[in-house]
C-alpha cells in the first residue's frame, strides 16, 4: 500500500518511508498459525501512518511517499517492487527510512531504554564498481555513503529536535547477517537506512505464539511501547520534514587540493539553495564537526576554497540550505558519496 504526497517544487526528488505488513511465526513457510507481529512489523507500519498523518497536513518541496510493504519476510518482496516502480518512474530517491521492528523498549539482554534508537547505514555503495571501489579505498570515502550521511543527519536532528532520544548510528547495511526492505533500495541504486529499536527481545520474534518452561514467546500487543514508538516515529517525521523542506543534495561534488595547503570543493547550483555549507571532519570522526557557510553565486558552477586547511587530514563535504535555513544531507565528493 502506497501514498504519494507531491512535492511542491521537486516533486521527482521523493523521500519515502517503509514498514512491512506482513509477520511470520517459527516456520516462515507457515501460512495458518498466528503470527500476530505487533512489533515485527506493525510498529513499522504504524509509524508510515502516523508520519503521513501528521506530514499531509503540510506542504513540502519534495514528494513523500508513505508504503506499507509486503511478503519483507519472505525475501523483501514489496520493498523491490517499490524500489523498480520508483526507477521506472524516474524518482530520484533521495532517501528510504526502513522502520523494522521500532516498538520495544525491553531487550532480551535485560536492558530497559527508551531513549535510544538505532539508525544502520551502509559504508560503501552496493552498487558500487570496481574502479570506484579502487579509487575510494585509495582516498577514502568508505564511511561516507549517501545513506551514512542520512543517518547522520538524522543523528544530529534528534539531538537538536527530540527530548530524551539518541540516535546510536551503527555503521553497518542492517543487523550482523539479517536485512530489511531498505535492501532493496541500496541494491536500486537509491540512499537508505534501516531504524530499529536499541535492544531487541528474540523470544518475540518470528516466534509461536506460546509458553515453554515459563517463558512467554509470540510478537503479541503487550510487548508494544507506545511511548517509545511515538518517539522512533517524531525522529522519522522530523527527518523528512527537514530533507523535504530542504533543498536537494548538491550533485557533482569534486574535491582538490594535493600538494597545495588549501582545499577547494566544487558542485552544481541546486534549485532552491540560497547558500552552501562546506562541512569537514577528522578522518576517524563519526560526526562533521567543523562548517563553513557560502553563498550562491549566479549560475551553474559552485565552489569554495577552504584556506590552510589541507585535504590530507580530513574529510569534506557540502550540503545546500534553503533561504529559510533548511539544510540537505551533506554529500562526500565523488561517486562514494553521491546522491
Ligand atoms: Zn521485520
Amino acid at each position: 500500500m502506497v501514498a504519494v504526497q507531491r512535492g511542491t517544487s521537486d516533486s521527482q526528488r521523493v523521500i519515502v518511508i517503509t514498514g512491512h505488513l506482513d509477520s511470520r511465526a517459527g516456520d516462515v513457510m507457515n501460512a495458518t498459525i498466528d503470527a500476530p507481529g505487533a512489533n515485527d512489523d506493525a510498529s513499522g507500519v504504524a509509524a508510515v501512518i502516523e508520519a503521513a498523518r501528521v506530514l499531509s497536513r503540510h506542504r513540502f518541496r519534495a514528494t513523500l511517499v508513505y508504503a506499507a510493504l509486503s511478503g519483507e519476510e519472505q525475501g523483501l518482496y514489496g520493498g523491490r517492487i517499490l524500489a523498480a516502480y520508483a526507477r521506472a518512474q524516474g524518482w530520484q530517491v533521495q532517501a528510504n527510512l526502513n522502520n523494522d521492528i521500532v516498538g520495544n523498549s525491553r531487550g532480551g539482554n535485560g536492558v530497559h531504554d527508551n531513549a535510544t534508537v538505532r539508525v544502520f547505514s551502509e559504508g560503501t555503495r552496493t552498487t558500487e564498481t570496481q574502479q570506484q571501489a579502487n579509487r575510494r579505498r585509495y582516498n577514502g570515502g568508505e564511511v561516507d555513503s549517501p545513506s551514512r550521511n542520512i543517518a547522520r543527519l538524522m543523528a544530529a536532528l534528534a539531538e537538536r529536535h527530540l527530548d530524551n532520544l539518541r540516535v546510536k548510528m551503527v555503521y553497518r547495511t542492517d543487523r550482523y547477517g539479517r536485512g530489511g526492505d531498505q535492501v532493496a533500495f541500496l541494491e536500486a541504486g537509491f540512499p537508505a537506512v534501516r531504524i530499529t529499536e536499541a535492544n531487541e527481545d528474540y523470544t518475540r520474534q518470528h516466534q509461536d505464539v506460546r509458553v515453554e518452561n515459563g517463558i512467554r514467546y509470540g510478537d503479541t500487543i503487550d510487548g508494544v511501547d507506545f511511548d517509545y514508538l511515538a518517539q522512533v516515529t517524531r525522529l522519522n517525521v522530523v527527518a523528512m520534514a527537514a530533507m523535504a523542506r530542504a533543498p536537494a543534495p548538491p550533485s557533482g561534488v569534486t574535491i582538490e587540493g594535493a600538494v597545495s595547503p588549501h582545499t577547494t570543493l566544487r558542485w552544481k547550483a541546486v534549485p532552491g539553495a540560497a547558500a552552501y555549507r562546506v562541512w569537514w571532519r577528522d578522518t576517524t570522526a563519526a560526526q562533521w564537526t567543523h562548517s563553513r557557510d557560502v553563498p550562491a553565486t549566479p549560475g551553474e558552477a559552485q565552489a569554495a576554497m577552504l584556506r590552510n586547511i589541507t585535504i590530507d587530514d580530513w574529510f569534506f563535504g557540502v550540503s545546500a540550505v534553503s533561504a529559510d535555513g533548511h539544510e540537505s544531507p551533506v554529500v562526500f565528493p565523488g561517486d562514494a558519496g553521491a546522491f
